[in-house]
């Protein structure tokens, strides 16, 4: 289907609400009926037909269609947030004695979920590096049921060949699932690899402003029909109309926004490849890493994301740098409009992560939509001051 389509017209129904250009924010939580029969219709497909805001909301089912067509999935489900997204999409899929292979150091929550929660339930996990599809081969039991990916992950940026894992989790009857947040449907489309589920953090590409947070899942409508009925309902974690009709927003924009990344994030990238006082940098779209022949199969773009480890001394070296930079602001999350960075010494003074593997000179930064000449500048003046 034609990307400005989807974008600017799949899903809206404009005779339905007075011809709007944008659609209305359905702020309601029940809907009624003409008729008992009307009523009993309506409830026999809780997921498309507007009853109750918590199963579908008109302005949320737009946002549905959207997304599932960029996924190029039959359907979708939009949560709360993408911690919602990848907790329900889990859960949906295991069960007490089943055994999950999740890629090593998968995103924080992520981690936290299949490491002590889903463990509390008896579900059992092996983390692998999933750079060779022979460590994910090997970590399979008799009882594994379910593969979980994030191509690339966020901060070190490793990548899993799509098609060869979706291949082994078909040959097992295992379920795959990816967080496709760093690539965003416009740059990756696992589901073309026969990958079974995609989930995003929507607070990030998607919707793109750092004005709210969000998550989906993507699938056939099979699967995404059976999470709707049981986890989904059960656990709840629906997006609010208000701001299903601001991700609608940015979808406008998305490619305008990926692209503009893109290519700002390859200008930054490039120069700082140079750079001295950079020791090491992690990006997927450098020609020198091992993974740069697989990246470029998989993936249209390597937007955003990019982490350094600074040659400094110490961690007050390390803090100098970063408050000097004066584009980049010192924050979580990515994918907005604005500049980030998230620096690991963060961490490493703080009791709750005493775990963190990465090292104290370790900094992570997102391009946003501002000048890359000034984001370059901005990297270089700061580093500049640098021993
Ligand atoms: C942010 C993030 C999440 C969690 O999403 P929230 O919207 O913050 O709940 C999951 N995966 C990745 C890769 C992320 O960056």
């Amino acid at each position: 289907m034609d990307l400005s389509f989807i974008l600017n017209h799949l899903g809206e129904d404009r005779e339905n609400y007075k011809f709007a250009v944008a659609p209305p924010v359905f702020q309601s939580s029940n809907f009624t009926f003409r008729s008992i029969e009307h009523m009993r219709r309506s409830l026999e497909d809780e997921l498309d037909v507007p009853f109750y805001s918590r199963g579908c909301n008109p302005t949320v089912a737009i946002l549905r269609k959207k997304i599932a067509a960029l996924e190029k999935a039959e359907d979708c489900l939009v949560m709360s947030s993408g911690s919602a997204a990848v907790a329900t999409t889990v859960m949906s899929q295991v069960k007490s004695g089943d055994h999950i292979i999740c890629v090593d150091k998968p995103y924080s929550w992520t981690n936290k979920l299949i490491e002590k929660l889903l463990c509390r339930f008896g579900v059992e996990y092996t983390f692998v590096d999933g750079t060779n599809i022979e460590n994910i081969a090997a970590a399979r039991q008799e009882n594994t049921r379910l593969l979980y990916l994030e191509s690339p992950n966020s901060l070190t940026f490793e990548l899993q060949d799509l098609a060869a894992c979706a291949a082994f989790a078909k040959r097992y009857a295992i379920t795959s699932i990816i967080d496709n947040s760093y690539c965003s449907p416009y740059f990756q489309n696992p589901i073309e690899f026969g990958i079974d589920l995609v989930v995003h953090s929507a607070t990030k590409f998607i919707a793109g402003h750092s004005d709210l947070v969000a998550g989906v899942v993507c699938g056939t409508k099979q699967k995404i029909r059976q999470i709707f009925e049981l986890e989904y309902m059960t656990l709840g974690g629906i997006i609010s109309a208000h701001d299903a009709a601001l991700m609608i927003r940015s979808l406008r924009t998305l490619p305008l926004r990926m692209d503009r990344v893109n290519q700002s994030t390859q200008i930054v990238v490039s120069a700082l490849q140079k750079e001295a006082k950079i020791s090491k940098l992690y990006y997927p779209f450098v020609e020198d890493s091992s993974q740069w022949a697989l990246a470029k199969s998989q993936m249209r773009g390597a937007p955003g994301l990019f982490s350094i480890e600074l040659a400094a001394q110490s961690i007050k070296e390390v803090e100098s740098f970063c408050e000097r930079l004066r584009y980049f602001l010192p924050a979580c999350s990515w994918g907005g409009h604005e500049s980030l960075y998230f620096p690991m010494c963060v961490l490493h003074q703080s009791e709750n992560y005493s775990e963190t593997t990465l090292p104290w000179n370790f900094i992570r930064f997102y391009v946003g939509l501002e000048d890359p000449e000034l984001l370059l500048q901005d990297i270089r003046t700061s580093l500049s001051y640098l021993l």
